[in-house]
């Protein structure tokens, strides 16, 4: 057996401490995954104000350190807590930068700081390891707000001996969020100017927090095999086509996994009525509960369409706002919970009152709700523009809840199509971004619903599709045992 590693994972975000969206999750799963296989598994997250509202344990310890910005100095203090009590959580505390209302920003606005945010917690990612004497062999990166941890090893660090055998992975887990700032934002990085260049943090006259993590790290991810092909052209690049295809040979595509210990219908003590692929009534129990909390008048036979998810262009938004009236009058009920933009917003609010008894909003963030429409309904909608991976489609699966999704990135990955002929698959997908399309491939699925054996197997199928961690932990750590073979 290879030798166990020390691996820290570092990330704006991460379950149950703090959440927006798909990122939290993996840092909530992934790194118990690892310890599962016996290694030294850390995690460090800002320590934001909503940490102290989830119910876990947050001791103070005894570490504070300085971190430059810009001109100033600032004061961080550590405090600790933990995942299952097993994985030790780093929550780096600043009330100036972190004690706030959101975590990017309020009502849609995001923080005009946030380029300090996130210079401060880059760096103090790395004091933290020094102030603990905890020298990871691997550094694992997520996303933008940690992409300036790597040119920081590989600048003001690099004489540092106790890093002298670390490595860092950078996650890429959703391309067009890049963390570009006003070029001067250099000088408060406290990089040498020498690295706002073309071949470094420069990108198109702005300072690139995504450019940083893209060329200084070892090795590079993202979450899905057909997302890492996409990235890497220019519909999908973000203008970082280039240089990902630069680095093909380091970049991999592993998909996110399931938490099962959190989106199991048979465990989950969130829905009203527990289930299994052999035991189903409790499914309908779900759906009941559903009819109600969102005041549908349909029938419980009626298919309930499902969606939780940012209201974002990225998300498809677009596309079911123009399918909507469609899709009700192929004789479907909708249910949608979600936060975003004030224009998708209103639109969905209005199509409550327009709709009602047929159409369910709920414009809020909230993770029970959550778990209640992904058991509750019988298809799930994810039909967006592009997707590193997608989670929630492979929640629905679990709960029996037939994915309709749009055939790209981890959602091409994750859904196969249903195939009449011989009952394989376990959803339904479309192709070109159209309201045409869409309603195709929901024609065909509403078609089987009406055949409840058939309905019946698909669920079954969708069941048994199995999307566990302890696999996916194994391909990060073939990553990582790569990236400690690669040159300082
Ligand atoms: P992304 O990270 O791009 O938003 P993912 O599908 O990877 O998309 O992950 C989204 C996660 O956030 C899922 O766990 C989903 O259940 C959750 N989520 C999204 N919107 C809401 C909401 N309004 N309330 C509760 N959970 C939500």
């Amino acid at each position: 057996m290879s030798k166990s590693l020390k691996i820290l994972l570092a990330a704006s975000e991460g379950h149950p401490f703090s959440k927006t969206g798909g990122l939290a999750d993996v840092m909530g799963a992934l790194p118990m995954a690892l310890y599962e296989k016996n290694h030294d598994v850390r995690v460090i997250l800002p320590k934001y104000r909503c940490v102290t509202d989830c119910k876990k344990a947050i001791e103070p310890i005894d570490i504070e350190f300085n971190i430059p910005v810009g001109s100033d100095s600032h004061k961080s203090r550590l405090a600790k807590s933990d995942l299952a009590e097993k994985v030790p959580v780093y929550l780096v505390g600043n009330d100036f930068f972190f004690n706030r209302e959101g975590i990017y920003g309020t009502h849609g606005t995001d923080y005009k700081d946030n380029a300090e945010r996130f210079i401060f917690f880059c760096r103090a990612i790395l004091e933290s390891c020094k102030a603990l004497s905890f020298y990871p062999d691997v550094i694992h990166l997520n996303d933008w707000h940690t992409g300036l941890v790597p040119v920081y090893l590989k600048s003001e660090y690099a004489h540092d001996e106790n890093f002298k055998s670390t490595r860092t992975i950078f996650s890429i887990h959703n391309l067009a969020y890049q963390g570009n700032y006003p070029a001067d934002t250099i000088k408060l990085s406290g990089l040498p100017d020498s690295l706002f260049s073309h071949d470094g943090l420069e990108f198109y006259n702005q300072f690139s927090f995504m450019k940083g993590g893209l060329i200084y790290s070892d090795l590079l991810t993202t979450m899905s095999p057909t997302y890492s092909k996409e990235i890497m052209t220019p519909e999908l690049g973000c203008g970082m086509e280039g240089l990902l295809k630069h680095r093909e040979q380091d970049l991999s595509g592993i998909l996110n996994g399931v938490d099962y210990a959190e989106w199991n219908p048979e465990s989950d003590p969130r829905i009203i009525a527990n289930f299994s692929a052999t035991n189903l009534k409790g499914k309908l129990d779900c759906k009941r509960d559903l009819i109600q909390t969102f005041s549908l008048t349909v029938a419980v036979d009626t298919p309930i369409i499902g969606m939780v998810t940012r209201l974002s262009e990225q998300k498809g938004i677009d596309l079911v706002m123009d399918a909507l009236e469609e899709m009700l009058n192929l004789g479907a009920a909708f249910v949608l919970l979600g936060t975003g933009s004030p224009e998708h917003e209103s639109f969905f609010q209005k199509a409550m009152e327009k709709y009602a008894g047929k159409c369910g909003v709920r414009i809020k963030f909230d993770e029970t709700l959550s778990h209640q429409i992904i058991a509750g309904s019988d298809l799930f909608m994810v039909p967006s523009r592009y997707e590193p991976c997608g989670l929630t489609q492979m929640y629905a699966l679990k709960y029996g809840t037939i994915p309709l999704v749009r055939a790209v990135g981890g959602l091409q990955d994750t859904v196969k199509e249903y195939q009449a002929k011989t009952g394989e698959g376990s959803g339904f997908k479309f192709n070109q971004y159209e309201k045409k399309a869409l309603i195709k491939s929901m024609n065909k699925a509403l078609a089987l619903y009406q055949t409840q054996s058939a309905w019946k197997n698909l669920m079954k199928n969708a069941m048994e599709e199995n999307f566990g961690w302890p696999r996916i932990a194994d391909q990060y750590l073939q990553i990582y045992q790569k990236a400690l073979r690669c040159e300082r």
